[in-house]
């Protein structure tokens, strides 16, 4: 169902109407079956507020989603600064150099962070090193 405001140009009064889709409403036009209410001309046309209640409600549910998706991008972020201040970038080797961390007691000042196969987490894991998988946004800027 769609509404739109109507309005007449012989008396310039204005009316809401409803109708099934817009189609309906030019067939209703072609045809002649609107009319003013006030009087009675058939030169009525649409206003160009037609506000659809169900386009607008689909628009907020939209942006609801995107300010949602915003929020946790954000918050990837922030995270993924802290860990590049605060950690050193291994990139492929970060299997390898966790492991020397260790078993070779190697002497590290900072935390390492890189790219690691499923596979190579799911030993490092079993082995009782601990590794996390964050999630990570690949920015162009860096
Ligand atoms: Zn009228």
């Amino acid at each position: 169902m769609i509404k739109y405001r109507l309005i007449c140009k012989n008396c310039e009064t204005t009316f809401d109407s409803w109708f099934s889709s817009s189609k309906d409403y030019e067939r209703l036009t072609k045809k002649k079956f609107l009319n003013c209410h006030i009087c009675d001309s058939l030169n009525v046309e649409k206003t160009l507020m037609s506000p659809s209640v169900f386009i607008s409600k689909n628009i907020s549910k939209n942006e609801k989603y995107t300010q949602k998706y915003k929020k946790t991008k954000e918050i990837v972020l922030k995270y993924q600064e802290f860990i590049k201040k605060n950690f050193d970038y291994v990139g492929k080797n970060f299997a390898h150099e966790a492991r020397s961390v260790h078993y070779k007691d190697k002497k590290i000042s900072k935390g390492i962070y890189g790219t690691a196969t499923k596979e190579d987490f799911k030993e490092l894991k079993e082995e009782g090193i601990e590794a996390e998988i964050i999630p990570w946004i690949k920015d162009n800027t860096n």
